[in-house]
């Protein structure tokens, strides 16, 4: 069988990740330390490939773009994501980093300890783990399912045992994810959030035996703007070279599409890659009826732009009233 692992491995999709803080366009600003803050971590799934990224913005979150279903194979691809600070729909800041495993199936992946400590707290949603190490790191993972996690409070863990499986348990709808957080003591003493991203990164490249590879995304920055008669127009700012995206506008409450554009990015000397585009909204929900809607570049059915979403009342053809993003 040796000749088919070669060929496996050959074929293995190399690891890259983007930068850590390089949220998807639209969903905040991240947190852009490097400083990788636990070197010995473990990494948290026992099986590897995993993928970090938005769950709440991408196919199958609450917020995502088209396709609406988690299992979208774009959500299980390399590049890696940081979701470190993504903007929750409250605003709030997101404390944690969110990683698929390399399915979408929920109990089948193996979540481990990351660490030599004790279990703390195993609650309804989570389960707490206190590191040995001399700054008593805090590492919680969030909806394994409660009724086949393997920990209870008190217990002493080694790195890599077994704590429970991935799953989607929360009070509300959740993808099928680990949400890993990590906690530490600032010099004040005060317990808060610190970001795992670069020591994610750095645990999977060693779980890996291989160095990953950071990139730059196919991004691109969607901003758009209201004019009651033109619709919705906007501009994209891709990272670098002449791409063709397509736009697309969308209904987000029944998910339908309801505009799109093909637009060519073009880069000239120095000046930034640009393009614009603009999207109306059709006859049918010019009605008085508020909506929430949503903008979406994608290349392929990969999205890869991300506008904030908004909320509109379209009255007529020309009369149109925004309350805000
Ligand atoms: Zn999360």
């Amino acid at each position: 069988m040796t000749w088919l692992w070669v060929a496996l491995a050959a074929h293995a999709e190399p690891f890259t990740y983007l930068a850590p803080g390089d949220l998807l366009p639209g969903s905040g600003f991240g947190d852009r330390t490097e400083r990788v803050l636990d070197p010995e971590l473990t990494f948290p799934l026992g099986e590897v490939p995993a993928h970090p990224g938005s769950q709440l913005y991408n196919p199958g979150g609450y917020l995502g773009s088209p396709p609406w279903d988690e299992c979208t194979a774009s959500n299980f691809r390399y590049p890696w994501r940081d979701t470190y600070c993504e903007r929750r729909p409250d605003r709030r800041c997101h404390a944690g980093v969110d990683i698929r495993a390399r399915t979408c199936a929920a109990s089948l992946h193996e979540v481990v300890a990351v660490a030599d400590g004790t279990v703390s707290q195993v609650r309804d949603y989570f389960v707490t783990l206190v590191s040995d190490d001399p700054h008593r790191t805090e590492y919680r993972y969030w909806h394994m399912d409660p009724a086949v996690v393997q920990v209870r409070a008190g217990d002493p863990v080694r790195r890599g045992d077994t704590l429970g499986w991935v799953s989607n348990h929360y009070s509300t709808r959740t993808t099928t994810h680990l949400h890993f957080e990590m906690r530490r003591k600032s010099p004040s003493d005060v317990s808060r959030f610190v970001p795992p991203y670069p020591s994610l990164v750095a645990s999977y490249e060693r779980r890996l035996g291989t160095s990953g590879r950071p990139v730059v995304a196919g991004v691109l920055t969607v901003e758009h703007a209201f004019d009651c008669d033109d619709g919705i127009t906007g501009w994209i700012w891709p990272d670098a070279q002449q791409q063709e995206v397509r736009v697309e506008l969308f209904d987000a409450t029944s998910s339908r599409a309801l505009d799109a554009a093909d637009v060519t990015v073009a880069c000239a000397g120095e000046q930034p890659c640009v393009a614009s585009f603009a999207l109306s909204v059709p006859r049918s929900h010019r009605d008085g009826q508020l909506r929430r809607y949503g903008v979406y570049a994608h290349l392929g059915d990969v999205a890869v732009g991300v506008g904030a979403p908004f909320v509109a009342v379209w009255e007529g053809a020309d009369r149109c009233i925004a309350e805000g993003r």
